[in-house]
């Protein structure tokens, strides 16, 4: 490449071959084709944020997600380009501590054009929604830091869009800041994530109902993703790995996750569409389990119209028959 070409005039060509070609799809990297030349270019860290800022935008906004899709995006790398697109943004919304990359790359070009929606409200200790006890008087058993040497005292746990109340929070702060920075609009982006909020509590409403009585309440999970939604409906994550998927277990963390899928009559071990099911797939055959995804949704993984309510209320399925939900 001799030509450096910047993602404005890239988007502007895409939508100049678009409305040519008589097209008026959306893609998730231009936004709406020939949409308002004055939208808001907003770029996001990973899936759940580029949700939000795209059901607040609305076609105000133009969005680009840092993580491609399909990926993991905890150990997100970034190119030269989506640098660029960083340091061109209105907004960069991001999740510190969860993209390490990203982190640095906002810290020296985005500082006062970022939005850390781990600011909006307290995040949880990285062993919450846990679980630990005491089985009948024996020595407790540790599973609470998964890797004891990472989760240092004040470690905390960034999946927070998976209580479907923290993300309507992080939705109205976003419309405001939005507003801030595009004032004409900003009622707009205020009635957006009041329509959002409504529709993620009655998400919340479902939840609440459908996990209320149960057989089981442990999960057995592939790394520990779910503390908030653990936490918000009483259940108890067990997870095979830490706060990050790419750790690999310790034969000793196996063995200790067997035993406690044995101990609570687990029927299914769960895995991620977006990391390897390896680790759940042998606990699972050696405690005679069954398999099932429970998506911590940091990514879509799969182009089929899903979208982060439709993945949760799959997920709710899911751990109803898992967990034997009447
Ligand atoms: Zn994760
Ligand atoms: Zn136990």
């Amino acid at each position: 490449m001799t030509f450096r070409t910047t993602p404005r005039a890239l988007a502007a060509t895409t939508a100049a071959l678009l409305a040519l070609a008589g097209v008026t799809a959306c893609s998730t990297d231009g936004g709406p084709a020939g949409a308002d030349p004055d939208r808001v270019d907003v770029v996001a860290g990973f899936y759940p944020l580029q949700f939000l800022a795209e059901r607040i935008g609305g076609d105000a906004v133009a969005v680009t997600n840092l993580a491609r899709p399909g990926a993991e995006p905890h150990d997100l790398e970034l190119n030269p380009r989506q640098v660029g697109q960083i340091s061109e943004a209105k907004l960069v919304v991001f999740l510190h501590g969860f993209q390490p990359a990203v982190d640095e790359a906002v810290e020296q070009n985005a500082g006062d054009r970022a939005f850390d929606v781990a600011t909006v409200q307290p995040l949880l200790d990285a062993t919450a929604g846990g679980h630990d006890h005491d089985h009948d008087g024996e020595e407790e058993h540790a599973d609470e830091p998964e890797h004891a040497e990472e989760t240092s005292g004040d470690a905390k746990d960034p999946h927070v869009w998976l209580d479907p109340t923290r993300l309507a929070t992080i939705g109205d702060q976003l419309a405001e800041r939005l507003g801030g920075i595009d004032p004409d609009r900003a009622g707009e982006y205020t009635q957006r994530a009041a329509a959002l909020r409504t529709e993620l509590a009655q998400l919340d409403t479902e939840f609440t109902e459908g996990l209320k009585t149960c057989q089981r309440r442990e999960i057995v999970v592939s790394h520990t993703a779910f503390g908030y939604l653990a936490q918000k409906y009483q259940l108890e994550q067990i997870g095979i790995t830490g706060l990050s998927p790419e750790n690999e277990p310790s034969p000793q963390r196996l063995a200790e996750v067997t035993e406690e899928a044995r101990e609570h009559g687990a029927t299914t071990i769960f895995f991620e569409t977006l990391v390897s099911p390896k680790v759940a797939e042998t606990i699972a055959r050696e405690v005679g389990a069954q398999t099932a995804v429970l998506d911590p949704i940091e990514g879509l993984s799969a182009e089929n119209g899903a979208d982060y309510l439709s993945v949760m209320r799959t997920n709710l399925q899911t751990l109803r028959t898992a967990l034997s939900c009447s």
